[in-house]
């Protein structure tokens, strides 16, 4: 008898589609059609303070409660980092745990792509 192997990854994309239906695809070149990280993070955090001559600024962080101003955001290329320890990534990655949607979703909203 054959022992059962872990799923490789078309299975495992075989059985998300059973559950999910269709993936839905980006819109080429997506990525330059993101928004501008600027007016994207001075949207959702209201206490966002000016950028320094590197482009970051800091602000409070959504993710934590937070009294101070953990979260710096870059509003050049859009990476983020929260130095009370809930992590950092890019704009789509902020997007994605502010929004709570999966990445094709969370991207598509970003781009103001219909669902
Ligand atoms: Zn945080």
């Amino acid at each position: 008898m054959k022992a059962s192997l872990p799923m490789n990854t078309r299975q495992a994309v075989a059985s998300m589609r059973g559950l999910y239906g269709k993936p839905r695809r980006l819109p080429e070149h997506w990525r330059d059609r993101l928004p501008d990280p600027d007016a994207y993070y001075r949207a959702r955090i209201p206490s966002l303070g000016k950028a320094h001559g590197n482009g970051w600024a800091q602000g409070r962080c959504p993710f934590h409660d937070d009294g101070t101003a953990s979260l710096s955001v870059n509003l050049a290329h859009g990476g983020w980092k929260c130095f009370a320890g809930c992590g950092g990534g890019d704009l789509v990655g902020f997007h994605v745990r502010v929004s709570g949607l999966p990445f094709t979703d969370a991207v598509r909203d970003l781009l103001g792509v219909r669902a």
